[in-house]
């Protein structure tokens, strides 16, 4: 067995780590920094926090991304990244905020428009400016990946940009910074969490150390989920779920992810669907399917992390769903039969091949109306 592996970030976790900002700033260096963080930060006067907390290392704010950024708002931050010629950025939020911020931040030191980068493939070739990642979401892992999921709503696209360029220089995770995240971002964001250790673990290029790394994180999942979601004041479950969330990124890094986020860019695109209950919405029926192929290695996994077998991993997985008032069904969802077919079109991604079970169209089709309840 070949494989390699490498993990490039620094990583400092803990409750009120946030505090220690100014401190880590000094330590690298880093001065004259645009805080990109989203809207809901301005308002709340947490990034104000963020800012005092920088002791002056930051110098000025970009808010201006959505959800599942698009690409003429990193456009934008790239603008305000090159005026104040920046030193460093510092990406305060979900994925959203973390994956605008990334992909700025190698942008700026370019001549090209964030399009170029994204749907026309043109590869990053120089470092850009360093970043210190600090999620706000026990989901994405984007911390520690070296992907930008990246919206293209002119084009109707949803897609990642990836380079090994891309990788933020330190990833500040405080746990305390999640507990205002209201219920069903939490559960959201916590069944990504889930997708990425499955996918990892049962991508095609699945690795031992990305396989140890995604069992545990699927094993805080199963524990720690629900009960985040049921008390969002939780803070020891909180904090599982960030670590959760911090190796699960960890373990699809590498073997990247595969059907159950080839499935979520449509599904998000055309149905609106938050990104993690979109990768969810096909999960528990992607355990049997891939156990059809890799019957042995899913069992294992499921046996680790507290089940009899994959049958009841896809269970709980599915009734996790339910009691987080996740849609499970198509009529859910409002995915019209007649539209299964331009559907499952537009989820033949990449990572769709990273499946271990082969996802043709049919096979698609197959599992979407598996949903039609
Ligand atoms: P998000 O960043 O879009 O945030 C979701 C919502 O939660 C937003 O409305 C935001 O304002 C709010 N929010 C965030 N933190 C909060 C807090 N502490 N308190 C209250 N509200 C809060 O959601 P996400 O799921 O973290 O990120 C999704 C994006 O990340 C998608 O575009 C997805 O494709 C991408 N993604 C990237 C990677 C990667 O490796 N780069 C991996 C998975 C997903």
């Amino acid at each position: 067995m070949n494989f390699s592996y490498s993990q490039k970030v620094d990583i400092v976790f803990g409750r009120d780590q946030l505090e220690q900002l100014g401190q880590i700033c000094k330590e690298k260096n880093l001065k004259n920094g645009l805080l990109v963080c989203d809207a809901l930060f301005v308002q709340n006067g947490m990034a104000e926090r963020v800012m005092a907390h920088s002791k002056g290392a930051l110098a000025n704010i970009f808010s201006g991304l959505s959800p599942n950024p698009d690409v003429e708002e990193v456009d934008s931050c790239v603008q305000k990244v090159q005026n104040m010629r920046a030193e460093f950025i510092l990406a305060l939020g979900g994925g959203s905020a973390m994956d605008c911020a990334k992909a700025a931040a190698v942008i700026a030191k370019t001549d090209n428009p964030t399009r170029y980068f994204h749907s026309e493939c043109g590869a990053v070739q120089t470092p850009g400016l360093p970043v210190i990642a600090v999620p706000t979401t026990a989901g994405t892992g984007s911390e520690v990946t070296n992907v930008a999921v990246l919206s293209d709503r002119a084009k109707g696209i949803k897609g990642p940009m990836a380079s090994d360029l891309m990788y933020v220089r330190l990833a500040l995770i405080d746990p305390v910074l999640t507990l205002s995240v209201p219920p069903a971002v939490t559960a959201s964001t916590g069944l990504d969490v889930l997708s990425h250790a499955l996918e990892g673990y049962w991508s095609k290029n699945h690795q031992p150390i990305c396989d140890a790394l995604a069992i545990y994180a699927a094993k805080l999942v199963f524990d720690n989920l629900y009960a985040t979601y049921e008390d969002g004041a939780n803070l020891d479950a909180r904090e599982q779920m960030c670590i959760a969330s911090l190796i699960a990124g960890l373990s699809f890094n590498h073997p990247k992810t595969a059907a159950s986020h080839a499935c979520s860019f449509p599904l998000t695109n055309l149905y609106h669907m938050p990104h993690g209950e979109a990768c969810a919405f096909t999960l528990d029926k992607l355990i049997a399917i891939n156990c059809e192929t890799n019957a042995e290695r899913i069992n294992t996994l499921a046996r680790m992390v507290g089940f009899t077998d994959a049958d009841q991993m896809a269970a709980r997985t599915l009734e996790l769903k339910q009691k987080m008032g996740m849609k499970c069904s198509l009529a859910q969802a409002g995915i019209r039969t007649e539209d299964l077919e331009e559907l499952s079109k537009q989820c033949q991604h990449p990572n769709m091949r990273n499946n271990p079970t082969e996802m043709s169209m049919e096979r698609t089709i197959a599992l979407f109306r598996s949903l039609e309840y």
